[in-house]
């Protein structure tokens, strides 16, 4: 049996048998119906409860992963994420384990990303897609075209929200623009009324992506399941199995395209919403396991 060692980023290193499975039949994915995505629900259906683990990973799957309730565990606000020591090194692991077909799925911008995992600076796509970076570091971003107009007018008025609610914070990531309201919670049904409207206004360019205690505006050419897709009709990741692991309602375009591919799909975190998801993993450190190879413990 093929034996592999692979260093978690907790800094722990064992020997176990992983990858074993390759040509092996795994479960096939059961895809549940569209999402009406941002709804909670108390009666969630069967199937999101009942999530399994997943099977284990392949070598030959391309893989993308998430970063910000995935990969590391979510903070008060993104620039207050601690990233374990050993995660940069774990993450040029699994690019060499995966042929180069390993990617971060986020709604950061690549720059932070890079921020954030210095030295790794591998294939990513940033800001739901709008920027994407290839393994050999050349460009396919897309052009906020007339939606940039929208942007900018949901800045200013969003400068003046803040101003009158302590706390809500804007991340201005240049082609999007979120609002965080975490540190301000009771904002949270005026942050929602803004978005109504100044999606409203915008007219068909732009939408508003809800997110854990955030609503973001992006170009309405945006999304994880168009960056995943990409990266797909490319090499090295063309012709594989995808797998893709997140968190957030915005994860759910990424969801659904992996599972229209015969993929494997991965909710992380607890049943607490409907999902397009196959799989399950409880949180963050369940995902640096399995990644890593670690049988379930
Ligand atoms: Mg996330």
């Amino acid at each position: 049996m093929r034996r592999r060692t692979v260093k978690t980023p907790f800094g722990k290193s064992k020997q176990m048998p992983v990858f074993d499975i390759a040509g092996r039949a795994v479960a096939k994915p059961q895809v549940c119906g569209a999402q009406e995505t941002g709804s909670k629900s108390d009666n969630l259906p069967n199937k999101e409860a009942g999530l399994g683990r997943p099977p284990p990973l392949n070598p030959s799957h391309a893989l993308f992963v998430d970063v910000d309730g995935t990969l590391l565990d979510i903070a008060i606000h993104p620039g207050a994420v601690r990233v374990p020591p050993n995660l940069p090194g774990f993450l040029q692991s699994l690019e060499v384990r995966h042929g180069g077909a390993f990617a971060l799925v986020s709604g950061r911008p690549i720059a932070s990303l890079d921020q954030l995992f210095r030295p790794w600076r591998g294939a990513a796509a940033g800001v739901h897609g709008g920027e994407r970076r290839r393994r050999d570091g050349s460009r396919a971003d897309l052009d906020p075209g007339i939606a940039a107009a929208a942007l900018d007018r949901i800045r200013a008025a969003a400068i003046d929200l803040a101003a009158s609610n302590p706390g809500l914070r804007i991340e201005d990531k240049g082609r999007s623009v979120a609002l965080h309201y975490r540190s301000a919670p009771a904002a949270g049904p005026r942050v929602e009324r803004f978005a109504a409207q100044a999606v409203a206004e915008a007219g068909a360019v732009l939408r508003a992506i809800a997110g854990k205690m955030a609503i973001e505006f992006v170009p309405r050419g945006y999304g994880k399941g168009g960056a995943i897709a990409a990266f797909l009709a490319e090499p090295p990741f063309h012709g594989r199995r995808p797998v893709f692991l997140g968190d957030d309602v915005t994860d759910e375009e990424g969801f659904a395209e992996v599972a229209r591919r015969g993929g494997i799909s991965i909710k992380v975190g607890p049943p607490d919403r409907p999902t397009a998801a196959a799989y399950r993993l409880s949180d963050v450190s369940a995902v640096h396991a399995w990644l890593a190879g670690q049988p379930a413990g």
